[in-house]
């Protein structure tokens, strides 16, 4: 990774004028052979002499000076540890206390494909007394099927495992952008990427107003729909405001052009649908307020969720629903839409405009939510006590323990909880209600998967 990086041109850019003081220190410590030179070496790029004026460092913790998005620090190889000590144990402690006592951060290395070992955990308890940030480092994770098992080093109890490849520069990038992160003097901030309208599906059966709300939304005006910077739209695609936003309504073409109830069977129409909803990022799914929820409702709801999108329903012809209707409605929806009960609900008139600018909100709500990352720390922490207080039925004689679990995704949020043995579906559909409970995820389906231990 480093390689790509000009070291020299970006040391150029710090610039001689500007005020440098000492570099923040990152220690590098782990038992012997876990490939803390190997990491080393791989930060530094193999280039960089030795520092010599740092206090504390002796034959056996060399120095080097790294170099990372502009940011200069200080980087202890800890390599020169004495495995065969014989207080073993003592010799830990003292080498992780002194490359600690010098350090700004420290990065504790271990072997991902041997896990935690007695000696791993004995560093650990002398690294957690110390009040400075330790990020673990599992090393040797060479490809991405290693990098779920290495989440089982969760169990140290340091937070989140960084898997790296020090021999060949997977990761290594996240960990220091996180090494950066723990230093002292925050990193400048980065500009937001720029980024074109939202992708959204309009859907629903036929006849429940998806071309009357497409009329009333879309800018026909090609003239408009190019000046809308940096994107480029797709001709079945359409623009429209909608909260005075410009979102992307994918795969309109057919609605334009009103081929979708003259032409089309069934069978294409629920193809075209499909298409839609994989294109988009968050669907609007229409109901006919004014008739029963039907079959085709939930066959189109059922696709929103298997593909993974963010959901907003929208109930529409609401200016045909009276007080009656509306008691019905509320009945039905409680029992037709059990499975949804997180789905944002907007109720609209495509024909009044009622409510159709309500539609924006809950777009960006479910959105938030279906890219939302909970921070793994407090993820843990909360699941720690949920499992706690309602632990899981016992099965055989014996209850499976849920030990940690970690986010593997967003798009929508999939969570994957390790435990001891298999989960009954229903426990994993308790954590996942008490999940949407603590951390919102209204409007996003939400996955999580069971990893039982081997
Ligand atoms: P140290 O004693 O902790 O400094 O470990 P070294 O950096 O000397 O590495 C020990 C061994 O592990 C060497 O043979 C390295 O080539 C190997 N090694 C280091 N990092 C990786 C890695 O990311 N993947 C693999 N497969 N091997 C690694
Ligand atoms: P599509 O098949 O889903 O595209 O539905 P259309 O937009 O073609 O609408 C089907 C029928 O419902 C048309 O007669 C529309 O005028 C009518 N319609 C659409 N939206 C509303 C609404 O909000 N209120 C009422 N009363 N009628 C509507």
């Amino acid at each position: 990774f480093l390689d790509d990086v000009d070291l020299d041109a970006e040391r150029a850019d710090l610039g001689d004028g500007e005020p440098q003081g000492p570099a923040p220190v990152v220690a590098v410590v782990g038992r012997p052979n876990v490939g803390k030179s190997t990491l080393v070496n791989r930060i530094i790029g193999r280039r960089q002499a030795v520092v010599e004026d740092v206090p504390g460092v002796t034959r056996d913790r060399v120095a080097y000076d790294a170099l990372w998005t502009g940011r200069r620090f200080t980087i202890v190889d800890t390599g020169g540890w004495e495995p065969d000590a014989r207080d073993r144990a003592a010799a830990i402690a003292a080498q992780a206390e002194a490359a600690v006592a010098t350090a700004d951060a420290v990065l504790f290395v271990v072997d991902a494909r041997v896990g935690a070992t007695d000696v791993d955990e004995a560093a650990v308890k002398m690294l957690r007394r110390s009040a400075k940030p330790v990020l673990l480092v599992a090393n040797k994770v060479d490809n991405a099927a290693q990098e779920i098992e290495s989440m089982s080093l969760w169990s140290l109890g340091l937070g989140q495992p960084y898997p790296v490849s020090a021999l060949h520069g997977r990761g290594s990038g996240d960990l220091l952008d996180a090494v950066l992160e723990a230093l002292p003097v925050p990193a400048p901030a980065e500009a937001p990427r720029p980024r074109g309208p939202r992708r959204v599906a309009l859907v629903g059966r036929p006849n429940v107003g998806k071309s009357s709300l497409l009329n009333r939304l879309s800018q026909e005006d090609r003239a408009v729909v190019d000046a809308v910077a940096g994107t480029t739209v797709d001709p079945v695609d359409s623009l429209a405001q909608i909260g005075g936003e410009t979102w992307q309504l994918v795969d309109t073409a057919g609605l334009r052009k009103r081929v979708g109830q003259a032409s089309g069977t069934e069978y294409f129409a629920s193809l075209r649908t499909k298409a839609a909803i994989d294109a988009a990022e968050v669907a609007i799914v229409l109901l006919d307020a004014s008739e029963p929820i039907s079959e085709q409702d939930q066959r189109i709801l059922s696709m929103v969720t298997e593909s993974g999108r963010a959901l907003v329903l929208a109930f529409n012809k609401w200016d045909l629903v009276d007080e009656d209707r509306r008691y019905f409605l509320e009945r039905e929806v409680e029992r037709e839409l059990r499975r949804i009960p997180w789905a944002l609900r907007v109720n609209v008139s495509a024909k009044t405009g009622r409510a159709v600018e309500r539609l924006a909100p809950a777009l960006h709500q479910a959105l938030a939510n279906w890219e939302k990352r909970v921070p793994t720390g407090q993820f843990n922490q909360w699941l720690t006590a949920l499992v706690q207080a309602t632990p899981h039925p016992i099965r055989g004689g014996r209850a499976p323990k849920v030990l940690f679990a970690t986010q593997a995704g967003t798009s929508p949020p999939r969570f994957v909880l390790f435990s001891t043995g298999p989960l009954d579906a229903g426990y994993v559909r308790f954590v996942e209600r008490k999940l949407r409970e603590e951390f919102d995820f209204e409007g996003t389906p939400v996955e999580v998967t069971v990893r039982p231990r081997k």
